[in-house]
């Protein structure tokens, strides 16, 4: 339902990915919810693995948590509030959903959120299933996470590609990698998607509320475009690859 992304250098002075992505939420939180999660990377470590949590109910359920096991510091994360269509708003079926549990460290190499419905998730499920994947949710959403780390070969924007153009429905979708630091992945189709450009860092948000206490400068996605955010960089293409510029504007009201 609420989506927030963001990167940034880690600069002193630069906030932590965990309380721009909260602060994001929050902001978020008049669409209404039934559950919240984060996944953040963690600066520093080998592989920048990643770090999630994830409860059913009110963002406040969420913070609990996040205040008995606190993260290590990070510059790169990715926030979700679910209004949940498949599957019942429990602590499994909160996003992000994690894809790929193998890699040096044996965790999970990638995490998705997700806004919207992908219609033929069943017959994907079906074919991953008998590939062997093991689910942990009942979410439509789960299989993105599965597709995204099998298409992943170091460039997650590719990834990205090959997997929206065998989902039907609606989708505004961000994913990390364990193994690419820095960068954030969004698509959408038929469900919005909006980059807040700052400075040193930058945004993504399914509203530009998920960013607006941070900067002001914003692209609009197009349908069926695909965006890389790194600190320095915003990189905008069509599903096949072209490159293609979004619509900029300044958010000159309150949000
Ligand atoms: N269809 C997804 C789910 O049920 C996403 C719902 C949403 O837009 O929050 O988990």
């Amino acid at each position: 339902c609420g989506i927030v992304g963001y990167t940034s250098t880690g600069a002193p002075g630069d906030a932590d990915a965990l309380d721009v992505v909260l602060e994001g939420l929050r902001r978020l939180e008049y669409r209404g919810y039934d559950s919240a999660g984060v996944a953040l990377q963690i600066a520093g470590r080998a592989h920048g693995a990643l770090y999630t949590e994830k409860k059913a109910g009110k963002l406040a359920r969420l913070e609990e948590a996040l205040e008995e096991q606190p993260p290590p510091p990070s510059r790169t994360g990715i926030g979700h509030t679910r209004w949940a269509t498949h599957g019942g708003p429990t602590d499994e079926n909160a996003h992000p959903h994690l894809g790929g549990g193998v890699g040096p460290d044996g965790v999970a190499r990638v995490a998705v959120i997700h806004n919207g419905i992908i219609e033929n998730f069943a017959a994907l499920k079906r074919e991953l299933l008998a590939e062997g994947v093991t689910f942990t949710s009942q979410t439509d959403t789960e299989v993105v996470a599965h597709l995204l780390a099998k298409a992943h070969t170091g460039d997650l924007a590719e990834a990205m590609r090959t997997v929206v153009r065998r989902l039907e429905g609606a989708f505004t979708l961000l994913a990390v990698h364990a193994d690419l630091p820095d960068v954030v992945v969004g698509a959408r189709r038929n469900s919005p998607l909006v980059v807040g450009v700052g400075e040193g860092a930058n945004y993504l948000g399914s509203d530009v509320a998920a960013f607006i206490g941070h900067t002001r400068e914003a692209i609009e996605l197009g349908q069926d475009q695909i965006v890389t955010i790194t600190p320095a960089s915003v990189t905008i293409t069509d599903f096949a690859g072209n490159p293609v510029q979004g619509r900029r504007f300044h958010v000159d009201w309150d949000a």
